[in-house]
């Protein structure tokens, strides 16, 4: 945590495409509304200046970033008009891996039971968090295809795991429990590792390997194993039972869209990209959504929790728990967007809780 510098807190903000200009905006206001001593500048970086000029990522952009700021907040990137995807990749994988925030954080919390499709969950019963190794896996793209396009075509997406790769993830989880408390003030007492090692042998091997000796030096956690399909099912059967969940790249990004949905869907989810001590990156779990962008439909809680989880994680709890108070009453209240069953248009549901906020 960034907690030495005492004064004004840099903020970069990168709303990026389609709703990330929407709900970026919303989480501005109500970071401001919040009263938190933070300056921000905006960037441009997207699919609209790509196609102007061909720019992704200024050249020393990285650098930059790391240098002259706190936090970084983003939005979504992705359009439908760079069919490759190729400034989508430069600036989010880029900030990810470039700057090596390898600890992607998304906590899993329903903030009222009309949210989860779940039958007799409470609130209570989900309030875990993912903790995704950022870095590494098959999202480096190593690998290749030979005779493309041919009947004889050999694609090959290799899985990268590092030893160092694999133990700071692991640790992270374990610290990461160590130091955290459930929204009720309960300890947290569990890190449980999910992977594919029954039929992944060789990453699966490193996995298991290093979350046996790193578990082996915190006795006081749990520690629990499971597959990646075991715990999709048991993800929607019962959540109860999860409190830090600990995996790689991929198996990450898919569970939790699914734990996305018992909190209320994508638009409901925050994420911090974390490298402990350096500028961290936080962003809404959900992508650019093109089929809504632009209508003024998005649903901007989850921006707004992602920031105050970038608040929090800069030392500023009291703003950072003023807005998830504020959220959590808007919930309570229906003052949402149509996604959850609210009837508020993007600007209005962000104006409500900002109001919240500064009352
Ligand atoms: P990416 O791969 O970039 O993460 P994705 O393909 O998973 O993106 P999203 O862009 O996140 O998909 O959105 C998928 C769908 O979920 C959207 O089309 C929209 O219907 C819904 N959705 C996502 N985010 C929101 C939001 N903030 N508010 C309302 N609906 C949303």
């Amino acid at each position: 945590m960034d907690q030495q510098k005492p004064s004004k807190k840099r903020i970069a903000v990168i709303p990026g495409d389609g709703i990330g200009q929407e709900v970026i905006p919303q989480a501005l206001k109500v970071v401001r509304a919040s009263g938190a001593d933070v300056a921000f500048s905006e960037f441009d970086w997207g699919a609209d200046r790509y196609l102007r000029d061909g720019m992704t990522v200024p050249p020393d952009g990285f650098t930059m970033l790391g240098r002259d700021f706190d936090a970084i907040l983003a939005g979504a990137f992705g359009d439908p008009r760079v069919k490759t995807n190729i400034h989508a990749k430069e600036i989010l994988l880029g900030m990810r891996f470039k700057m090596d925030l390898y600890a992607n954080v998304r906590p899993v919390r329903l903030l009222d039971a009309a949210l989860c499709p779940l039958k007799g969950i409470e609130p209570r019963d989900v309030d875990f968090l993912v903790i995704r190794e950022n870095t590494e896996g098959v999202y480096t793209n190593a690998g290749g295809v030979f005779k493309q396009g041919t009947a004889d075509e050999i694609a090959i997406q290799e899985d990268i795991n590092t030893r160092k790769g694999v133990e700071r993830i692991i640790r992270y989880a374990f610290e990461y429990c160590e130091c955290h408390t459930k929204l009720d003030g309960s300890p947290r007492r569990r890190v449980l590792m999910c992977d594919k090692s029954n039929a992944m042998t060789h990453a699966g091997g490193l996995w298991q390997r290093v979350f046996k000796e790193v578990g082996g030096e915190h006795p006081q956690i749990e520690t629990q194993h499971m597959y990646v399909d075991a715990l999709c099912m048991q993800m929607v059967r019962d959540p109860r039972p999860f409190d830090v969940i600990v995996t790689n790249n991929m198996f990450g990004d898919i569970i939790t869209d699914l734990a996305a949905g018992l909190q209320g869907g994508l638009g409901m989810a925050a994420s911090g990209n974390i490298h402990p001590g350096r500028t961290s990156m936080f962003e809404p779990v959900h992508g650019s959504a093109p089929p809504i962008a632009g209508k003024n439909l998005a649903n901007p809680f989850g921006a707004i929790l992602t920031a105050a989880m970038m608040l929090g994680h800069l030392g500023l709890t009291r703003e950072a728990a003023k807005i998830e108070a504020a959220v959590l009453e808007a919930v309570r209240q229906k003052k949402t967007t149509q996604d959850i069953g609210g009837t508020l248009a993007t600007r209005e549901a962000g104006e409500w809780v900002a109001e919240r906020v500064s009352s």
